[in-house]
């Protein structure tokens, strides 16, 4: 009897441990990572959503970028870490097309993270250099066609959304072109900006305001049809027929990750992403908000299931690999 009655108190005291522990969670900050630099399209979503989650999560998110190789060093970082809500991971579309692209990658998406939910769907925009003088895509589409030797195109490195678009670019155009990688779009637009790279894919939370500003020149969006924000870019597919890409932004958690912490981080990002605050700056930037069925761990799983299944293919036919 008294056996049978510690036993019962053991499993009561456990179970109250874990649910304190719960209600303690998070004790300290949490660690978002962003796979690509400060200042870019990522990053700016980023730290928008850790901002309006950690009132309703009752802590704080603190963003740290770790860029480079197209955001597959800060997804393995991620992979690798602990699976106690202390590390997350802030990716995108890259998360579906870097199983395609890599031969060797150090993790596996769909194993080794716990998606949250998913948050915003970002279109991209066809942007050059200032000093570009062709005015619309068909001109300048057929000015990288006769200068395809001279042109290059900025990307965030191979696994990158802006690296996607330029394959896809240079598929739909048959010309092959320089591309030059860096750490994020951030830097890159840095480049454009000055003039040292001639032409960018990139979406419309980091060009937005440069577009607006008369500061980058604009030749058209990714999306199906035209966007509210740019009523004058037409899409890029009235030049190259078929051509439509969307960045969709995840929220992951390490593999292991306790189901009580994904489902107070899940609450806590559907709490966010209906803050007007939130709300707002993504319509000022173009982006648009998952609808609620992909705002949940099971939704968000299986729109990066679809994606590597939509993805692979299409690589594999453009024969494009990095080790
Ligand atoms: N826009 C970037 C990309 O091409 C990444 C970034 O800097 O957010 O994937």
């Amino acid at each position: 009897m008294f056996k049978k009655i510690s036993k019962i108190a053991a499993i009561v005291s456990i179970t109250m441990a874990a649910g304190s522990a719960l209600a303690a969670y998070p004790e300290k900050p949490i660690s978002v990572i962003v796979p690509f630099a400060a200042g870019g399209p990522t990053d700016v979503v980023g730290r928008t959503l850790a901002q309006a989650m950690s009132k309703p999560l009752g802590g704080s998110l603190v963003v740290e970028n770790v860029g480079g190789a197209g955001g597959t060093i800060g997804a393995g970082k991620v992979a690798r870490a602990p699976g106690d809500g202390y590390t997350l991971l802030f990716h995108h579309i890259g998360m579906s097309t870097a199983p395609a692209l890599y031969r060797k990658l150090d993790f596996k998406p769909l194993d080794d993270f716990i998606p949250i939910g998913a948050v915003v769907d970002v279109p991209m925009t066809l942007i050059a250099k200032p000093q570009t003088t062709q005015t619309n895509a068909k001109e300048l589409i057929a000015h990288i066609r006769a200068n395809k030797d001279k042109i290059n195109l900025a990307n965030a490195g191979v696994g990158s959304a802006s690296h996607l678009c330029g394959l896809l670019l240079q598929n739909a155009m048959k010309t092959d072109l320089t591309t030059v990688p860096f750490s994020g779009t951030g830097p890159a637009m840095t480049a454009l900006l000055g003039g040292n790279v001639d032409v960018m894919c990139d979406q419309t939370t980091n060009t937005t305001g440069q577009i607006k500003g008369g500061k980058i020149k604009a030749f058209a969006v990714t999306s199906k049809g035209k966007l509210a924000t740019f009523p004058e870019l037409p899409p890029l597919a009235s030049e190259l027929p078929g051509f439509e890409v969307g960045v969709w932004h995840i929220l992951y958690a390490p593999k292991n990750t306790p189901a009580d912490v994904v489902n107070k981080l899940q609450g806590a990002l559907q709490t966010a992403i209906k803050d007007p605050a939130f709300q707002s700056k993504m319509k000022e930037l173009g982006a648009e908000i998952m609808p609620a069925d992909r705002q949940t761990s099971a939704g968000a799983k299986s729109l990066l299931q679809a994606e590597i299944t939509k993805w692979a293919p299409i690589i594999q036919a453009a024969k494009i690999y990095a080790d």
